[in-house]
């Protein structure tokens, strides 16, 4: 079998390495140093979300006719409700990898549950009022509740699976990780959820481009999961 060529991508650059070396000390990964890039990503996610909540409400002025688009209204609420979706999303991915750079403590889990599914949260503030109110409104013809609430309800669904964070590390892993692996080179991929130790790692074989890195930038990149294969637990 023909070996796959592999390109091994510095993580901190994007330069291309051939050898690689070992990994350089860590700058910028102090608590307050990442504290301040999470900051502009939870900015982010923020806009992102009062968009959604804004679109939220245009959608309710279009029930009551406020705002009326005649022999086009209907297609001005699915618009919405996709923009709304759209904007859930968006500014969930955001707040994901603020949450990635600045981990939540989980001495307190029910901070530590509601800084991570905060996006979770939004959805449900985005969508469920809108298909309560679908369901229950009486003067909307059965047509258009027909296609709405379908509409509204896989909105709902899709924002939460994609806005859910299954997996958040910890500000106390994230700190016994990056001690652990001080110094150390790790290896991940674009789409990959894990980090590695070995450029050679089994899981990595099929990777045509491959991030190297520290522990650190690993652990900011969302890479959090140690390789089954090749990282001891
Ligand atoms: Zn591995």
């Amino acid at each position: 079998m023909a070996v796959k060529e592999r390109k091994f991508v510095k993580a901190n650059s994007g330069d291309t390495v051939k050898t690689v070396k070992a990994a350089e000390p860590k700058a910028s990964y102090t608590k307050e140093a990442r504290h301040e890039r999470a900051t502009g990503k939870r900015i982010a996610a923020i806009i992102f979300w009062v968009l959604a909540i804004a679109c939220e409400v245009c959608f309710f002025l279009t029930l009551n006719k406020t705002i009326f688009v005649k022999n086009y209204q209907l297609y001005v609420q699915i618009g919405l409700l996709v923009l709304d979706l759209i904007f859930v999303i968006v500014g969930s991915q955001f707040w994901k990898r603020a949450n990635d750079v600045d981990p939540a403590s989980d001495q307190n889990s029910l901070k530590f549950f509601l800084q991570n599914q905060m996006g979770l949260i939004v959805s449900i503030l985005a969508f469920v009022p809108i298909v309560i109110v679908l369901l229950t409104n009486k003067d909307l013809d059965k047509k258009t509740k027909k296609i709405l609430v379908p509409v509204a309800a896989v909105a709902l669904i899709l924002a939460g699976a994609l806005s859910i964070d299954w997996n958040p590390i910890s500000e106390e892993e994230y700190n016994a990780t990056a001690q652990a692996l001080q110094g150390e080179q790790v290896y991940y991929t674009p789409f990959g959820k894990s980090y590695h130790l070995d450029p050679d790692c089994r899981a990595l074989k099929n990777s045509s481009n491959i991030y190297v890195g520290t522990i650190e930038e690993a652990l900011e990149a969302g890479r959090h999961d140690p390789c089954d294969f090749c990282v001891e637990q």
